[in-house]
């Protein structure tokens, strides 16, 4: 059991997403957590052009370039794959990574609160999910392992270990105090667990309720491909509430309903995510299980 010494704690990766730059510029300021002597902090501002013109990505999403492959090409024509490979080079490499653990913090305009998400399901993940809801009920767990670890392009994966705290609803470009507050509260919560790791005091976590991917769901188009119906209005602020099958999820301009079709209930959350808007993407749909 290899312990956390070094963590990476990366803000601005998408340049319009307050908290995480907000809060790395606090701790640089020496707002410093308890753990300040317990772990080798690096704080680290990933996106500085798209942060400068509070815009999400300049060229590229960032937090989409940290695939092996792309890491590993040579194509210099986007931004962002640059600036992604001296954050391999910095924190990583990806596979063989001088960091245990890089923390990785978004925003979202989705009502998702404060949101762990896990890319994989191991001991160590599964017992910081619960942990994590142990101390912080509020707190929702969002495990996105429909691929490995590795194979995820997100920038976390550089890190021995990875994970991303999403926080929201704040809209793009604002920080708004009780975001930034949970999002303190969620990442005193990690650093706790870590300690314990380390220390091989922290118990095997009780069952404990987390979500997990299971598809994106994008808006109804017309044949114009443009989008011809809103998410329902029952729906509105409520990520992580259950949908039955047969109730509401879309209404049309033309006040029909369509209704969810599949053979389960499902948890819809990035609801009416901005930063999903380009792609016609409504919001997630994910599964709620016991873990
Ligand atoms: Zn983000």
């Amino acid at each position: 059991m290899s312990s956390i010494k070094s963590i990476a704690i990366v803000g601005g990766t998408h340049g319009n997403e307050l908290t995480g730059i907000h809060l790395i510029q606090s701790l640089e300021k020496s707002h410093v957590t308890q753990f300040a002597d317990t772990f080798d902090f690096t704080y680290v501002i990933a996106n500085q052009p798209a942060v400068a013109r509070n815009i999400r990505f300049v060229d590229v999403d960032l937090n989409r370039q940290f695939t092996i492959d792309n890491l590993a090409s040579t194509d210099t024509s986007f931004g962002e794959s640059n600036i992604a490979k001296m954050l391999n080079q910095q924190l990583g490499p990806k596979q063989h990574s001088k960091t245990d653990l890089v923390i990785d913090i978004h925003n979202t305009t989705a009502a998702m609160g404060a949101t762990l998400i896990l890319l994989e399901d191991s001991p160590f993940y599964r017992n910081m999910g619960g942990y994590l809801k142990a101390h912080m009920p509020s707190a929702n767990i969002l495990l996105e392992d429909e691929i490995s670890y590795l194979e995820h392009p997100y920038l976390c994966t550089i890190g021995q270990r990875g994970i991303m705290l999403e926080l929201g609803a704040q809209p793009q470009g604002v920080s708004r105090m009780d975001v930034f507050l949970q999002c303190t509260e969620m990442l005193e919560h990690i650093l706790a667990y870590c300690d314990l790791y380390n220390q091989n005091t922290q118990p095997q976590q009780p069952e404990f309720t987390a979500f997990r991917l299971l598809d994106v769901v994008k808006f109804p188009l017309d044949e114009d491909n443009q989008v011809a119906g809103l998410v329902h209005e029952s729906l509105l602020d409520r990520d992580y509430d259950k949908v039955e099958v047969g109730a509401p999820i879309f209404r049309m301009f033309d006040g029909t309903e369509v209704f969810h079709t599949g053979d389960q209930a499902i948890y819809p959350h990035f609801i009416n995510e901005a930063a999903y808007k380009a792609s016609k993407v409504a919001f997630a749909s994910a599964l709620k299980f016991k873990w």
